[in-house]
């Protein structure tokens, strides 16, 4: 019984949509056939290595496509110092939330509110299952969760990669993790 439960608040709450190699391996198009319209993303080890000031071009490359395809993007990262993720939103035009407090759900929610924009219509990305996918799963968003882009984290997020760790191990197992096409 304690099981079946456990297994229905993980599959409501913590199962991602999809899943992927990496952000930028993530298609704009298919993102603008499904709908979405406001895609939110995760800043450390999804769009940067952790605690990195700079952007790769690729994923610059993929943010403009984003923007291209008529969506419009926020970084959201649960990073203190918000002058690092100042800098990257400036650098890559793009809005911000930090610290966006993952996985409250109140600061996006106010966005989505003033966007007009209703949590199906909205998408994020992001490398964590208990701040980026919990979050969007309990507004109610397209959830995409990818693959760690390095081993490095903060000393919070190891903590967490040791609850993550066997959760995705049993995804795996039963095939329940779902690749982008
Ligand atoms: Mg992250």
């Amino acid at each position: 019984m304690v099981k079946w439960m456990m297994e229905r608040i993980v599959l409501r709450y913590l199962l991602p949509d999809f899943y992927a190699e990496s952000a930028i391996s993530i298609s704009p198009m298919w993102l603008q056939s499904l709908g979405v319209r406001v895609v939110f993303i995760d800043l450390d080890n999804t769009l940067t290595p952790t605690g990195f000031w700079d952007v790769g071009g690729d994923e610059r490359r993929w943010i403009e496509q984003l923007r291209l395809c008529g969506m419009k993007v926020y970084i959201v990262s649960n990073e203190a110092r918000s002058r690092r993720v100042a800098h990257i939103a400036n650098t890559l035009n793009v809005r911000y939330i930090a610290p966006a407090w993952k996985p409250r759900t109140s600061l996006i929610r106010r966005i989505l509110e003033a966007d007009f924009t209703e949590p199906h219509s909205a998408a994020m990305i992001g490398d964590q299952l208990f701040t980026d996918v919990l979050m969007a799963k309990r507004l109610g968003m397209l959830t995409i969760l990818v693959k760690p882009m390095t081993n490095l984290s903060f000393i919070t997020t190891k903590v967490m990669r040791c609850f993550e760790r066997p959760l995705l191990k049993w995804m795996r197992q039963i095939n329940l993790l779902r690749h982008c096409p």
